[in-house]
């Protein structure tokens, strides 16, 4: 087994899992296993009590896991089967720790940060070298050289390549080298700073990926070079691309990060088998059509909080020959001001995830707006709920009909809680979560667009179509056409009666590819296309 270790230095948001997701890709298409994980230093115990504000879009994996949205990059760049295992925080590792404290497994030991709380960081990656059979595991460590709270992480990294040999670790150290547009020159400072802080702990990392604006030169390749103490060839320009993420590989082959990586493991491959990879770039950045569509969210302004909706658009955009404009709109804006300026020149509408009430209206009148014009629509769990809230109060006509997630005492809770989650006091992990498997009407536009009749989809929410409504629904024209294999649970609904209507509980965006869009993405971004005004 081999083992990659990716750390980042200088600021966050370096694309320090972009690239480690991309040498994943890189690893794969030499034919090697690849198994990625990322170690996150907050003390949350996973991510899905956090803010999307704070923290951008909560991945959720297929076992249920609410995990850091590195994890969406590894999934969408490999191929290797994530888990609960593949994210762990400090939360985590403290939590464990305390609890064999107090059932005494310490035996008398003052429990001290070394060497109980780093070996518990090694654990989990023996843990997941136990489980998987991948060749490689790359592990990416959140935050930057320097925070307090990543010194744990960084000492059991240090610690790690004496127990399983350094011929078997590599470090990669992602770092910000920055423009200064007054002296019009990049500066290696901050580089050598932070990788003389990654020594000091003990770790020299082997390869420097330095992200910049501008090319960077041999001149300034070898200054870094000589004073961080890495080979020049290892010094790895990864330099902000243009036309989509998915060049990153692309790019960081060109600069042979896979060869050093590779020799300075001793392992032994072909060059990468990049075709497909390189087809898929080029129909991402080459497309022959444009199509607009509006997004109508309320965590609108952060990129990162819909990333894999907006990822698995652009896989989708591709597969139909198609660049998609997202358009971002606040559904308060539209509270405000009202749908039409917004909505009119988009030729679809997808309403993605959320919770709170903030902003419920605006996405109510969106959906009435695309329902009434004919406009593709796509729901996505809280988009689903949308739309049946939609429907109820005007087409039904149950007036006031709500989610009781956002009015408790509505006389048509047409989505509820279901007995089990009126229960749960917790926040962390207790919504219905992971991978559930539904089934289809064979007469549906999903079932067509799906090829299939029976579909496994990840879930995370806590409120459900309450069936009881179902035969007025139906008898108006609103369709229940998937469901859990049990039928209790509502999954998947249709207006057959409008070009496309199509809204699900789960989360589809979580198993879209870039090499294999996700079929009802597809459909939604072929019928906008066939709207386009
Ligand atoms: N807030 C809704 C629920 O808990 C929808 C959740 C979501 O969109 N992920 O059911």
């Amino acid at each position: 087994m081999k083992y990659i270790f990716v750390t980042g230095g200088v600021v966050s948001s370096l694309g320090k899992g972009l690239a480690a997701a991309a040498l994943g890709t890189l690893l794969e298409c030499r034919g090697f296993k690849v198994l990625m994980q990322k170690f996150d230093p907050y003390l949350n115990v996973d991510p899905g009590t956090m803010s999307p504000f704070q923290h951008g879009e909560v991945y959720v994996l297929d076992d249920g896991a609410e995990t850091d949205l590195d994890l969406g990059h590894y999934e969408r760049f490999t191929s290797g089967k994530l888990s609960q295992l593949n994210n762990l925080t400090s939360g985590q590792v403290y939590e464990n720790v305390i609890r064999k404290e107090r059932k005494g497994d310490y035996l008398g030991a003052t429990v001290q940060v070394i060497p109980h709380v780093t070996d518990e960081i090694k654990g989990r990656i023996y843990d997941v070298a136990a489980q998987t059979d991948a060749d490689i595991i790359i592990t990416e460590i959140g935050g930057t050289t320097g925070d307090i709270e990543g010194l744990p992480f960084l000492e059991a990294l240090r610690q790690f390549k004496d127990e399983v040999g350094h011929e078997n670790v590599a470090y990669m150290h992602a770092t910000l080298v920055p423009y200064i547009k007054a002296a019009e020159e990049l500066k290696t400072k901050p580089t050598q700073q932070s990788v003389a802080k990654l020594r000091e702990i003990g770790i020299a990392p082997d390869v420097i990926i330095c992200r910049s604006e501008h090319p960077v030169d041999n001149d300034l390749k070898r200054k870094i070079s000589m004073f961080c103490n890495v080979k020049p060839e290892a010094v790895v320009p990864f330099v902000d691309m243009k036309g989509t993420i998915y060049e990153a590989p692309l790019k960081l082959h060109d600069q042979q990060l896979d060869s050093i990586i590779c020799d300075r493991l001793g392992l032994e491959s072909k060059e990468p088998e990049l075709i497909e990879w390189r087809n898929m770039v080029d129909r991402i950045v080459n497309p022959t059509h444009t199509v607009k569509i509006g997004v109508v969210g309320k965590y609108i302004d952060l990129m990162d909080a819909y990333k894999s909706i907006y990822e698995s658009l652009t896989h989708a955009g591709a597969a139909n020959d198609a660049k998609v404009e997202v358009v971002r709109i606040d559904s308060g804006d539209i509270e405000q001001n009202g749908p039409s300026q917004y909505l009119d020149d988009v030729s679809a509408i997808l309403i993605p995830g959320g919770f709170g009430d903030r902003g419920i209206e605006g996405k109510i009148t969106a959906a009435k707006y695309a329902r009434e014009n004919d406009i593709p629509y796509f729901g996505i769990c809280l988009g689903m709920q949308i739309a049946t809230i939609e429907f109820a109060r005007n087409v039904c006509g149950l007036e006031d009909a709500h989610s009781t997630e956002f009015n408790p005492f509505t006389p048509h809770p047409v989505i509820c809680l279901l007995e089990e989650q009126k229960e749960v006091e917790n926040m962390g992990a207790t919504m219905r979560l992971g991978t559930w498997e539904a089934k289809l009407d064979s007469n549906s536009k999903c079932a067509e667009l799906y090829g299939s009749t029976k579909v496994n989809e990840r879930h995370r929410h806590r409120y459900e179509f309450n069936q009881n409504y179902k035969d007025n629904f139906e008898s108006k024209g609103f369709k229940l056409v998937g469901t859990s294999p049990d039928e209790s649970l509502a999954e998947i609904i249709e207006i057959p009666d409008h070009p496309f209507f199509i809204a699900v509980q789960f989360h589809p965006e979580f198993q879209s590819k870039p090499t294999n869009p996700h079929p009802l993405f597809k459909g939604f971004v072929a019928a906008a296309l066939e709207n386009r005004r």
